[in-house]
């Protein structure tokens, strides 16, 4: 799996790896930005780059 960019300050995400494929894709973790401090998660194989501001307004609902 290719490392993504932060889609707020375009720097580098670190990446937590919960649950592997056998293909040892990724299918469940986390990117996590230290610049932003925001994790990004990971579900079925895809990454939720969704900017911080957006999740927050999907958890205020
Ligand atoms: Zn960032």
């Amino acid at each position: 799996m290719q490392i993504l960019a932060c889609p707020v300050c375009k720097g580098e995400l670190s990446l937590t790896i919960e649950e592997e494929s056998e293909k040892e894709e990724v299918v469940s973790g986390s990117l996590y930005c230290s610049k932003c401090q925001h994790a990004y998660p990971i579900a079925n194989g895809i990454p939720n780059l969704l900017p911080p501001d957006m999740n927050q307004e999907t958890q205020g609902q």
